[in-house]
């Protein structure tokens, strides 16, 4: 379309903040900078802008947001009424942009992800791409430890049924259009990366190289990243459960055999040995209904959650039409 009319696509850069003073002031620039060598390039329209999210930080970063949307008309910032994490601060992001712009990217605030791949993914939208992925090409500036976490984690999403891109976290070139379906995913639960591919549309990938955190500290420990694995497995598949009915069958096999076992023991006469055996078994038994209840509760939770249907962010404030207190008196 955009060479019918001699119209550039209008791009909103979505970039979610959860306490980020240090960053936001080095990478801001860099943003804007990107801005506008894209539209110098005449690959995007110049009223583009990039939008901050604050999550609900509790140092200066919507201080920060606030006084950059007052220098330069191109950057915009929407706060959160409280944390509620990257997944839903990007949500929040995507959904104010995508009535006002034609595609959006979405990229993390702490300057690890290389901004020149946006060349390459409008480029790939020009072309036709409704979707692109920002695919990290190596990882050799993590430590072992996350690199090896990270990946088993992609393994195990895929093998668990959570249909994901390999290495791709939340750096992708969503369209304007593709977000009017995706508006219509009304879950609560929500785990991107896997909700994008089920919109379909067609897509592209852009692989590019990650860097280290510029400044600031990550806030995806182990903990949170055991937390969103088991989030995104549970949100999109059912697989697990699944699993558990097979080790149930199994177990009751073995059990079954065991039952025979144990009687013609009995008959035999030698019942007293394999006390040992026998509490070993019942400990494992134990521990593995544990583990299945527990996951088979965790999904019971998900829908408890689902039905609540409550707002999955909450903007208090806009930079563009700021909160003045008024009273009536
Ligand atoms: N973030 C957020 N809310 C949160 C945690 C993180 O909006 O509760 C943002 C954060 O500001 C950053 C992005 O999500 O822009 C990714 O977080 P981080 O860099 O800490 O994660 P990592 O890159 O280490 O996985
Ligand atoms: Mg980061």
């Amino acid at each position: 379309m955009s060479d019918l009319t001699g119209a550039r696509p209008l791009l909103w850069i979505v970039v979610p903040c959860y306490n980020e003073q240090e960053v936001l002031p080095i990478t801001a620039p860099l943003f804007l900078e990107k801005l506008h060598s894209l539209t110098q390039q005449g690959l995007i329209s110049p009223r583009s802008r990039v939008l901050f999210v604050n999550d609900g930080s509790r140092d200066r970063t919507w201080e920060i947001i606030r006084e950059l949307a007052a220098q330069d008309e191109h950057f915009l910032g929407i706060s959160q009424s409280r944390n509620r994490g990257h997944q839903n601060a990007v949500l929040a992001g995507l959904m104010e942009a995508r009535d006002r712009c034609d595609i959006t990217i979405s990229i993390d605030c702490d300057g690890q992800d290389d901004l020149n791949a946006m060349d390459e993914m409008v480029k790939k939208y020009l072309e036709g791409c409704e979707v692109v992925y920002g695919v990290r090409a190596r990882r050799d500036t993590d430590t072992f430890f996350k690199r090896f976490t990270a990946e088993g984690f992609y393994h195990l999403m895929n093998l668990l049924g959570a249909e994901i891109v390999f290495n791709h976290a939340d750096y992708r070139l969503i369209s304007a259009r593709v977000l009017e379906s995706f508006a219509d995913f009304q879950e609560v639960n929500i785990f991107l990366r896997g909700l994008v591919p089920l919109v379909g549309y067609q897509s592209g990938t852009v692989y590019y190289d990650r860097h280290e955190r510029i400044a600031g500290e990550s806030h995806y420990p182990l903990r949170k990243m055991l937390a969103l694995a088991f989030d995104g497995i549970t949100s999109l598949s059912n697989r697990p459960i699944r699993l558990i009915t097979g080790l149930g069958a199994v177990f009751s096999l073995v059990s079954f055999i065991g039952a025979i076992w144990a009687v013609i023991q009995a008959l035999g006469g030698s019942a007293v040995a394999g006390w040992a055996s026998t509490i070993c078994f019942v400990c494992l038994m134990g521990g593995i209904q544990l583990i299945c209840l527990g996951i088979i509760g965790e999904y019971v939770g998900k829908i408890y959650m689902e039905t609540k249907a409550r707002p999955r962010y909450i903007i208090s404030e806009r930079t563009w039409e700021p909160y003045e207190r008024r009273y009536r008196g």
